[in-house]
């Protein structure tokens, strides 16, 4: 977040070449409880690997297109950073996830603006069939988009602590 931690984009990049491990970071997405998102906010994929860049330059490794991150390794094959891009390189098109909360509700986009009840669906006694073909409906429905920083942007209705991740 632009203003509160990223001083700690390079801290991390260290960190990751030395001690072998993968660090992921992830563009503020307007998804949390106080609703202070703003475009200003987003410290984005380009701007990260601007600045990691003045510490070493990274090398884009090949992923799959539903991954969510995307992935790279310092010049010298070391380290592994991801970056997960949702606001300034969107991959909705190749989304391939949906998410069940600890309620029973279907969510099928992060940014939904409603839930799909499979819970009240098993407490009325549905056969497998049934909920086959429930989950298959709310799939088919699944939004094409997010709409983050477009003028008819509306709030997910759970922000993302509700959601679950
Ligand atoms: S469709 Fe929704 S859940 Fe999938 S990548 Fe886009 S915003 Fe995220």
């Amino acid at each position: 977040m632009r203003g509160f931690n990223e001083d700690q984009i390079i801290p991390f990049g260290m960190f990751a070449r030395e001690e072998g491990v993968i660090v992921r970071f992830i563009e503020f997405m307007p998804l949390e409880e106080e609703r202070t998102w703003s475009p200003n906010t987003v410290v984005t994929l380009d701007e990260i690997l601007r600045r990691m860049g003045e510490y070493r330059p990274l090398v884009e490794i090949p992923h799959a297109r539903s991954e969510t991150a995307r992935r790279f390794h310092f010049d010298d094959g070391l380290g592994e950073i991801g970056i997960i891009a949702p606001v300034s390189h969107p991959f909705c098109g190749h989304c391939s996830r949906i998410r069940i909360t600890s309620d029973g509700k279907i969510r099928t986009c992060l940014f939904s603006v409603w839930d799909h009840d499979l819970y009240g669906q098993m407490r009325r006694g549905a056969s497998d069939q049934e909920l086959e073909d429930f989950i298959r409906g709310v799939v088919e429905r699944k939004e094409q988009r997010h709409h983050i920083g477009e003028p008819d942007f509306v709030p997910a209705s759970r922000t993302m602590v509700h959601i679950g991740g």
